[in-house]
């Protein structure tokens, strides 16, 4: 599944070509992905100049000098494919400028895409409360002494609650903590100052580490200039059960589950 780095890849791939670019043609080769298409979103984009782009948490940003903005989300399986050299029948909306063909293929049609005014973006109801973006100035220790403030719930729960810290994945979660030395069964309200100036700077250096590397991903993800993205070979505790911990001489990496879904930690060096 994409996750954020995945996201931020792809916006940085798509703003080479498309940035600052006018739209000459846009393809819908269906109604739907995971939603149906937004109503006019072929004469919306038609004719309209890119005049930037952006991501907020997972999802991608296209804005407009129409004062509008298109929002599209990977879901399990999206992406961009730059000037495909042939049409791909998961290819759902194809968009054209004068030099370069994008488009969104997504063969699982989880992913979805929307049509906003970019000055009510803040609004659109998934951002609307959200929290602070993870690599963003907003995510501080005071932020999270807030957020996590009397919080029985475990931590790896919490900072996957994309009101405390938007756009986290599973994965960065799990490395984030490693890397702070926070075990993910500790309850929120009990992780203490000390431990949350290890915290912030884990989560941006996860993240930062992905999008250098290219996106990381379970999935063959294609990068959109069609380069595949990285595969799960650098982390640390994610999916590593059974293996020996990268920092201390003794621990084996342990696999529990929360919320239905699995933590991989080191029990001796996360506390
Ligand atoms: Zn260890």
């Amino acid at each position: 599944m994409p996750e954020l780095p995945e996201v931020e890849t792809t916006v940085r791939g798509l703003a080479r070509f498309l940035d600052g670019e006018r739209i000459t043609r846009v393809q819908q080769n269906r109604p739907d992905m995971r939603f149906p298409f937004p109503q006019g979103l072929v004469q919306a984009l038609t004719g309209a100049k890119v005049s930037s782009l952006g991501r907020r948490a997972k999802y991608g940003l296209i804005h407009t000098d129409r004062d509008t903005s298109l929002i599209f989300h990977l879901g399990m399986s999206g992406r961009w494919r730059i000037d495909p050299v042939s049409a791909d029948r998961h290819d759902h909306l194809v968009i054209e400028t004068a030099d370069h063909r994008f488009a969104l293929c997504d063969p699982r049609r989880f992913g979805f895409v929307d049509l906003v005014d970019t000055a009510r973006l803040e609004e659109w109801p998934a951002f609307a409360a959200m929290g602070p973006e993870p690599l963003g100035p907003d995510l501080t220790v005071e932020h999270l002494r807030a957020a996590l403030k009397g919080r029985k719930q475990a931590i790896k729960l919490l900072l996957l609650d994309q009101r405390v810290v938007a756009g986290l994945g599973n994965i960065y979660v799990c490395e984030a903590l490693f890397r702070a030395g926070i075990s993910p069964r500790k309850a929120g309200g009990r992780i203490f100052r000390p431990a949350l100036e290890r915290l912030v700077p884990a989560i941006r250096e996860v993240l930062l580490q992905s999008i250098e590397d290219g996106g990381s991903s379970l999935r063959d993800y294609a990068r959109p200039d069609g380069e595949l993205g990285y595969f799960a070979t650098r982390f640390d505790v994610y999916g590593r059960e059974g293996e020996s911990c990268h920092r201390c001489e003794d621990g084996v990496i342990r696999r529990i589950v929360q919320g239905g879904r699995s933590s991989w930690y080191c029990p001796k060096c996360q506390t």
